[in-house]
């Protein structure tokens, strides 16, 4: 019944709480609150993943002290407020049989803390600034400690009013708990700061306030990073021994681990990795957590296979794993695990767009692969049609896909057709960058749900207005893409000018010393300046924006640049291509006007975007269909688009 995967779906229980598997959603932040409390998208969300067959739902983090309190849709504990809508997420969790913990947090000087356009106070142990988002914080004053570790107790008391299993302090991330364990974030003279015991102290009376209401029966625990990897932040031993610390006192009932801190750049990127980190990386040092406490250890980061999560717990570096982008992507993947279909699980490949990257935009939470995440309750499933019509979906990459999939599922007879050898459009060459292949997840999924669906499927056929006649569809659906878009470029016919795609594929001829002339900003031009400077090339990456990757979530983008950045890349901001001529390549700035000249370049490449390929919609003017054009063929954007649009479709038809 569980398929090799004993462990994984093996109850854990701590205190009077029986966890029925290993599978957790760890706190992530969803933007799905509603002033500041559960509304009815956060209950659906966590539903979803209760009945999808999650052991353990730890809710995203709540404010516990108006000081830590925003404009940002966070959760906010308080007041009295939020029960009822903490009740009605433990109540529709429960009802599945998984369990649910509530989260509390504070960012300490780690927040911009904007409400109504003006950037507040900010506070922390000491006067220290922060690298992310350069606060100057304010020193907590003795009566606001004591303030802050009363609305802990109290906002505890709400979560056990509410009828949650466990309550979760956020010391990790390099957070206000965390600003009070370092030494470098905390300088205070007074029974707040210097020794070990000082510094401790703050989260100690926090935990023994959440005990005092928990009572015996409830789950108190710690998240916190095994590292913190930041110039200021928590080293591994400091973390080690304040885990131990509160394990021997007794003060909490489990460790549940992450790595990073938001504190910086390069701590921010662990915080939701990007797709090139190895899966499961954490692991081993929440294993080293797990021996010296001896305590319910969880783990995160990376973990997004049931099989991968089930090798963690027998190598025993865990007890349950983290496995939250995995559930934002397939809600189903207990159920499926469970009943090892694995092939069904439809899998989360870091990509860090809709999730994270909605997030970091202000959005709620979604996943590019999964358009119904964070929106169960306003969208719903999607219904079965009562008449059955035949679709033919023009263009087999994430857009057609999508839709031919989504049609099908509600009943409809699909054709989906594709002139190329391979479904994937565009997603084909995304996955061929330098640490980017498991962006061709994407594409296997898709192909495992059409798969299933025995959709008939028609490689190697472009679609025409003849075509449409012959196979005489219902419905037309067009997601024929785009494909590279070419500038005017002085010289252009005279100097050594090829397109980012040719690269890519490998068909094009370079010379050693490579300008990428970056539109875009994404992707497109950090991935080819990647495999450019691994390959030997010396690259220059004009970018048309304030810096390379402007358009991308920004884990990834600081990532990226780091990774460019050993390798020699140099980049050039706010610089758009205007000519060539031999080897010079000319560009102006962007803002100023002025030019800028590089000379001693072989090749220049154009990543300048693309343009809609949808010339079918022009064939089919004057005839009784009335196509739908989905994803890039509409307008290019990201498959994140395509997909939505895809899905919408699928569902209209
Ligand atoms: C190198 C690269 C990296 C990228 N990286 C990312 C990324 O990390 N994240 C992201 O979100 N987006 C990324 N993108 C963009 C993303 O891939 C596209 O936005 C997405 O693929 C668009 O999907 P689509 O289905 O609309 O079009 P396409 O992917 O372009 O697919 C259209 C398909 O239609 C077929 N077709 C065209 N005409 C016909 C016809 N007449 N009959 C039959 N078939 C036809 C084409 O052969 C193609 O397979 C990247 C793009 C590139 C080029
Ligand atoms: S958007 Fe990307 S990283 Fe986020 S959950 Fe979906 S597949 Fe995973």
């Amino acid at each position: 019944m569980t398929s090799g995967l004993e462990l994984l779906f093996s109850p854990l229980k701590i205190r009077d709480v029986e966890i029925r598997n290993r599978i957790l959603s760890t706190g992530h932040q969803t933007y799905l609150a509603k002033d500041g409390v559960p509304a009815a998208n956060l209950v659906a969300y966590h539903e979803a993943r209760a009945r999808g067959g999650a052991g353990l739902i730890i809710v995203e983090a709540a404010r516990f002290h108006p000081s830590a309190v925003s404009d940002a849709p966070d959760l906010n504990a308080c007041d009295d407020r939020c029960i009822p809508g903490y009740a009605a997420i433990a109540e529709a969790v429960h009802k599945h049989g998984a369990r649910i913990f509530g989260q509390l947090s504070h960012p300490g000087r780690v927040t911009r803390r904007i409400s109504g356009g003006l950037r507040g106070v900010t506070y922390a142990p000491s006067v220290i600034p922060d690298n992310r988002f350069h606060t100057m914080p304010r020193e907590l004053p003795l009566d606001m400690i004591a303030e802050l570790i009363e609305g802990v107790g109290a906002s505890a008391r709400r979560f056990v009013a509410a009828g949650l299993d466990g309550i979760e302090l956020v010391a990790s991330h390099g957070l206000l708990f965390s600003q009070f364990l370092s030494e470098k974030t905390n300088v205070r003279t007074d029974q707040y700061g210097g020794s070990f015991e000082n510094r401790l102290r703050f989260l100690a009376e926090c935990l023994a306030q959440v005990r005092r209401y928990a009572g015996d029966g409830l789950v108190v625990g710690i998240r916190i990073s095994a590292e913190e990897v930041e110039q200021d932040g928590l080293e591994a031993d400091e973390v080690l021994a304040v885990c131990c610390e509160l394990a021997a006192r007794g003060a909490i009932d489990y460790v549940n681990t992450t790595i990073g801190s938001m504190a910086g750049p390069g701590g921010s990127i662990h915080v939701v990795p990007p797709m090139d980190v190895a899966a499961g990386y954490v692991a081993p040092k929440a294993g080293r957590l797990r021996s010296a406490t001896e305590l319910p250890t969880f783990v995160a980061g990376r973990i997004n296979q049931p099989q991968i999560a089930e090798q963690i717990l027998r190598d025993g570096l865990a007890d349950m794993c983290g496995m939250t982008r995995a559930l934002i992507t397939d809600p189903e993947l207990g159920n499926k695990a469970a009943a090892g279909t694995f092939d069904d699980i439809r899998a989360c490949i870091g990509c860090n767009q809709a999730c994270i990257g909605h997030f970091h935009a202000g959005y709620s939470i979604s996943c590019i692969q999964s358009p119904l995440t964070g929106r169960e309750a306003s969208l719903g499933a999607a219904a079965r049609t009562e008449s059955a019509k035949t679709i033919l979906v023009a263009g087999g990459g994430p857009a057609g896909m999508k839709a031919a999939v989504t049609a099908a599922e509600r009943g409809h007879r699909v054709v989906l057709c594709e002139r190329g050898k391979r479904l994937g459009g565009q997603a084909l060459l995304a996955q061929l960058l330098p640490g980017r292949a498991e962006f061709g997840g994407l594409i296997t999924n898709l192909e495992a749900e059409i798969a299933k669906l025995r959709i008939d499927v028609r490689l190697n056929t472009s679609v025409d207005r003849t075509l449409i006649e012959r196979v005489a569809p219902d419905e037309v659906i067009i997601a024929t893409g785009a494909k590279p878009y070419e500038p005017m470029v002085e010289g252009r016919e005279e100097g050594h000018v090829v397109d980012a795609w040719s690269v890519i594929s490998g068909g094009a001829n370079l010379g050693s010393t490579v300008l990428i002339a970056d539109w875009r900003c994404d992707w497109v031009g950090m991935g080819v300046a990647e495999k450019l400077a691994l390959a030997g090339h010396k690259v220059h990456l004009a970018v048309n924006g304030p810096h390379a990757g402007f358009n991308l979530q920004i884990y990834l983008r600081d990532y990226w640049a780091a990774k460019l950045d050993k390798l020699g890349v140099s980049v050039i901001p706010n610089a758009r291509i205007y000519g060539v001529d031999g080897n010079t390549a000319y560009l102006v700035h962007a803002i100023s006007g002025d030019a800028l000249v590089k000379e001693e370049v072989d090749t220049v490449v154009l990543a300048t975007g693309h343009k809609p390929e949808n010339h079918l919609e022009a064939e089919l003017a004057g005839t009784n269909y009335r196509p739908r054009l989905v994803g890039d063929c509409l307008s290019p954007r990201t498959a994140e688009e395509a997909i939505y649009e895809g899905y919408l479709v699928g569902r209209e038809v």
